[in-house]
Formats: structure tokens, sequence, C-alpha cells
């Protein structure tokens, strides 16, 4: 595969390699669009096994960084950073300060933030070299952990669905969450106290108990989670969980979670539409992540500090343009990851034609 062949190529501003000898920095930095602000998203350190796995990940995470954010009505575009390298064996500070390098030729174009593989530690590095960073701590602008607000913008999500799809309150419904990480165990906490009913899965078995000991939930082995009788299921774990193998054993009829790319691909979405299940558009309801982040970057660029207020008023934002992507898929009776993507895209158009009116 050469750059240009790639189907998540299409619409990007500008993609990026750097090598830096003296660590062995190998980095991708991705910039989909500007046209709304400066390109915000995170940088994920994984062991591709190939240039070509990285490049492809990094386009794909970067177009979608570029939908959530507009639909999350940030002023930012979508960017994101992959470094090729094992997280648990590669990472040393001038790795990252490098890494800042590399974002700081950018000029500010692309503002980075953790993403698997990196934490707030060592983004400390990458600050030296660069002001183009968030989810730094222990500053007045800094905005923490982001999975409560992504959990939050994730329960409503789930609750909204839940409204729609079988008209009822989440009091009694059974929800299956694949995953109890850090955003699956504020959404299992949340669930809980409105009253439904719990099935979790999760490889690590310690999170497992903990979360089961504080919300009564029934714990299933990960491969079984897809068959338990449930009203919703929740990935959030890893991608992909939504394929050909696992759909038609779901008897949940509404998906709504946490992890990003929850559809292996576009024509399962379709099937999901077919067989009658309400799927929640993954980057549309767990947007709060990044709306807690963009937080960061606004109080850093005004000098304030970091104001939860308008976090708050962003998610319940969020929470309305999910209600209209519903609105518009029972409308036009189309699936309701296809109604995001138009949205997303016209507001990212709309965007490139005021500036290029302006
Ligand atoms: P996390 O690593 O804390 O949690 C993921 C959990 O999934 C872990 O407990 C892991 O053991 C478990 N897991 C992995 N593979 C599994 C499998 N096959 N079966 C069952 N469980 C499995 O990550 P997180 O921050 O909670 O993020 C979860 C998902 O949500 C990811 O897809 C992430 O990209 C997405 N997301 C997170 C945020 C955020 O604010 N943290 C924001 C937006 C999207």
């Amino acid at each position: 595969m050469t750059l240009f062949d790639s189907p998540a190529f299409e619409g990007h501003e500008g993609v990026h390699s750097f090598f830096d000898e003296k660590t062995g920095l190998k980095t991708i930095i991705a910039v989909h669009s500007t046209a709304r602000g400066p390109a915000a998203g995170g940088c994920r350190m994984w062991p591709y096994a190939s240039a070509d796995a990285a490049l492809e990940d990094a386009l794909r995470l970067s177009r979608a960084m570029s939908y959530k954010n507009a639909m999350a009505d940030l002023e930012h575009g979508g960017g994101k950073a992959v470094i090729i390298g094992d997280s648990r064996t590669m990472k040393t500070p001038a790795l990252f300060e490098a890494f800042g390098r590399a974002v700081d030729t950018l000029g500010g174009s692309y503002w980075t933030a953790e993403d698997v593989g990196v934490s707030p530690a060592d983004l400390t590095f990458a600050r030296k070299q660069t002001r183009f960073v968030a989810g730094l701590e222990g500053h007045a602008a800094a905005s923490g952990d982001p999975s409560p607000v992504t959990a939050e913008g994730v329960f409503r999500g789930v609750r909204l669905a839940v409204r729609r799809a079988l008209k009822r309150d989440l009091d009694g419904v059974t929800v299956a969450i694949q995953g109890v990480g850090h955003v699956g165990a504020y959404l299992a906490e949340k669930l809980h106290a409105a009253g439904a009913k719990l099935i979790i899965t999760d490889v690590n078995e310690t999170a497992l108990t903990e979360i089961a000991a504080r919300t009564g939930a029934q714990i299933v082995a990960p491969g079984a989670i897809f068959d338990v009788e449930a009203d919703v299921f929740a990935p959030c774990a890893m991608g992909g969980a939504i394929n050909a193998t696992t759909l038609p054993r779901l008897k949940a009829k509404v998906i709504a979670g946490g992890a990003n790319n929850q559809l292996a691909d576009p024509e399962i979405g379709r099937q999901v539409f077919e067989r009658g299940v309400l799927y929640a558009p993954d980057y549309v309801i767990n947007g709060g992540g990044i709306i807690n982040v963009a937080g960061e970057i606004r109080a850093l660029e005004q000098g304030a500090a970091f104001d939860p207020a308008w976090v708050a008023a962003k998610l319940d934002r969020l929470t309305l343009t999910l209600e209209e992507v519903l609105d518009r898929a029972v409308t036009e009776a189309r699936p309701t990851h296809e109604v995001a993507n138009e949205m997303a895209k016209a507001r990212i158009d709309q965007a490139v034609a005021q500036r290029l009116a302006a």
C-alpha cells in the first residue's frame, strides 16, 4: 500500500513522519483537518507490525477525531499521532522529548494528548520541547482524567437510546458491558445507580471483581458477553467489537458504549440497522473525553484555569446532537452511523466554506 491508496487518506491536510536516530523515535502525525481550528487528538504508542499498519491507524484515527470534534461542537479539527514501539519496553524521556520536537515543527496545527500506551508522565517530557500538549497534570489549566466525563456522556447516550428503542427508562434494563477499565467502570456505577442490571466482562480479573462487588454485576467470560440475554450491549474495550461474527450472536436491541471504532467496517453498521438494533455512533456518544481535553487547551491558550462549567455545557450540547442523529435516522429510515458521518462532514465543510469566504 502507498500513502495515497489508503481509503483513510481521503481529505487529509497533511501526513508527517519523523525519525530520530538518537532515540529511535518513529512517529507519524496525521492531520486530517484544521478547518474548525487546530487539530486535536491523542498520541498512541503501539508495536505496529509495519510502518504501513501504523500509517493506516494514524489516518483512520485522525479522520475519526475530525468527526468527533465536529460533533462535539469544538473549535478543533482532527489529528492523531502514533509512535511505533512497545510502550512496555521502549519508553524513555529522550524519546518523548524527540516526539515533542516533532509536534512542535507543526507550529500548533496539531495538539497532542494521551492515548493508548502514553501517560501524562510521558507527555511532561514532550512538553519540554513544545507547548502544544494537553493532558498534563499539576497546573491550573489541567483537565485531569477524561474518563469520568466520557462515561457521563456514554451514560446519557445509553439512557437516550433505551428510551428510543425500548420506550422505557434504565430501571430494570439489562446492560452487558465489555471492558470495565476507566470508562467501563464509571459507566457501570452510573448505570447501577440508575437501577440497571449489569453483566460485565474483562480480561482483567481484579477489575471485574471490584466492579461486581460495587454494582452487583454478573461476571461472564470475555467470549460469552456476545451471547448473554441483555437489552443493551455497551462496548467499552477495544475497537471492532461489532463484526460479522459477533453481530448475529447479540440479543440486545441497543448498542451504546464508550469504545472507539466499534463497527469493524461501515457495512456492518448497515447490518446492525437492518436487524432493527439501535446503534449510538461511537464518536458521538464518547465525545466527553475530548471535550475535557479541549477545555484544557482553551484554558492554556487563555492563560486561565480549567473551567468545568464550559465542559458541562459542551456535554449537554453533545447529548442534544446525539438526539438529532437518532431523530434524523428515524425520519430518513437510515443507519445512525451514516447520518452521523454526514452531519460531521457537513460541519467540517461549512467551516471550510466560512474560511474561504472570510
Ligand atoms: P482502559 O484500558 O482503561 O479499559 C479497557 C478495558 O478493556 C481494560 O480493563 C481491558 O482489560 C479490557 N479489555 C481489553 N480487551 C478486552 C477483551 N477482549 N474483552 C474484555 N475486556 C477487554 O481504556 P478506557 O480509557 O476505559 O477506554 C475504553 C475504550 O473507550 C477504548 O476504546 C478507548 O479508545 C475509548 N475511549 C476512551 C476515552 C476516555 O476518556 N478514556 C474517551 C473516548 C474513547
